[in-house]
Formats: structure tokens, C-alpha cells, sequence
């Protein structure tokens, strides 16, 4: 009898997770049609530099941002899941005795969004993976207003990041333009609008 090797899953990223919360387009142009990244603006580098300085500051803060009484903070941390085929970089883990708990700093006003809720829980399921440790709730951080917000990771949030990826590699398998978000006020900032006919 031949044994048939399993097919390798497509590589993800948590950004693709987070880009197709926002519009299922962005990831499959990038990852099907394979068109170009985005380039960076001088907006975008001033939030690269902010980004740095607060993780420079929180090596001297307490953890009080999060309502948390101890931990052991690691920064950067890059986590993959050859089983769940996804990879990605969360800012801040605060390792605890009896949870893991996550950080991502954000240089925005604008509040908490979808995608940042489904980062973050795809996120969670590469750090229970990671450090063999539940993850039952994460952070983001928002610089500008220097203010924590929580965010529970429910069963339900975890079931619906696993649906994303699945439909991220669908898409690409079938090579099929997914529908783009409802939210038409993204199409007019979005970069790749010229490929978007229904969208002009
Ligand atoms: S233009 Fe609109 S529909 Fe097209 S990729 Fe951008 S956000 Fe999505």
C-alpha cells in the first residue's frame, strides 16, 4: 500500500488573519495574485519609531497598565505552528504562574477594532501552543492614549480565527476573489483599490 504524504498548508501569518478580518481581499491579492507590499510612508515609519520607544518604556513600567500584580515580561516574540501552518511576532508576553497573558501596542486613537480582536485571538492560539499554558485574555495597547484595553479570548473568537485561515487558503486554492468588506469608507484609503472594479 502507497502512502499519500499529507499536503503542506499554505504558510500564514497573523497579519493575514488580522488583513482578512478587515477585508478578505488584502491577504489574497497578496498571497495569490502576489502583488506587491505596501510601502511604508513617513506616517508609517513615525509609528515604527513610536512602536520602539514603548517598548523601550515598558521595560521600566510596572504591569499596573493591565491590572496585573506580577509577571515576567519577554518582548518580540516570535511563535509557529507547523500544525495550524501559522506564524507571527506579538509584542509583550507576560508569562504568569497560572496564565499567559498578551500584548499588542498599537499607535492609533481610533479604539478596538475586529481585526485587532482576531490578531490577537490568533495570536493566543500560537502562544498556547507555544508555552503549552492556557491563554484566556490579551491586551492591546494603545500608545497615543496610553491606555490597556482587554480583550477575552472566548471559544467562540478561537473557533472563528480557525474559520479565517481556512478561508484564507481556500480562496487561494480556488484562486477566487472573495467578496470585499462591506465597510466601503476602507476602499477609499486602500491601496489596492485599482484592482477592486466593483469598487470605483
Ligand atoms: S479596495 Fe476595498 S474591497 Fe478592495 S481590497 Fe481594498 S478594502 Fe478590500
Amino acid at each position: 500500500m502507497t502512502t499519500v504524504a499529507s499536503e503542506a498548508l499554505l504558510d500564514l501569518a497573523v497579519s493575514d488573519v488580522r488583513q482578512h478580518v478587515y477585508c478578505p481581499r488584502i491577504p489574497y491579492f497578496r498571497l495569490c495574485l502576489r502583488l506587491p507590499h505596501r510601502f511604508v510612508t513617513g506616517a508609517m515609519q513615525e509609528g515604527i519609531l513610536e512602536h520602539r520607544r514603548t517598548e523601550d518604556l515598558e521595560h521600566r513600567r510596572t504591569l499596573q497598565a493591565y491590572g496585573l500584580e506580577d509577571g515576567e515580561r519577554a518582548f518580540d516574540v516570535q511563535m509557529r505552528s507547523a500544525r495550524l501552518g501559522l506564524g507571527g511576532r506579538i509584542d509583550m508576553v507576560v508569562r504568569r504562574a497560572t496564565e499567559v497573558v498578551l500584548v499588542e501596542f498599537k499607535n492609533t486613537r481610533a479604539g478596538l477594532v475586529l481585526p485587532h480582536k482576531y490578531q490577537l485571538t490568533a495570536y493566543a492560539l500560537l502562544a498556547e501552543e507555544h508555552f503549552e499554558e492556557s491563554v484566556r485574555r490579551a491586551f492591546v495597547y494603545f500608545i497615543p492614549l496610553k491606555r490597556a484595553q482587554q480583550i477575552d479570548i472566548t471559544p467562540a473568537m478561537r473557533a472563528y480565527a480557525r474559520r479565517v485561515l481556512g478561508e484564507i487558503r481556500g480562496a487561494v486554492a480556488r484562486e477566487r476573489m472573495p467578496d470585499g468588506t462591506r465597510v466601503l469608507g476602507r476602499c477609499r484609503v486602500c491601496e489596492f483599490l485599482p484592482y477592486c472594479n466593483d469598487r470605483w
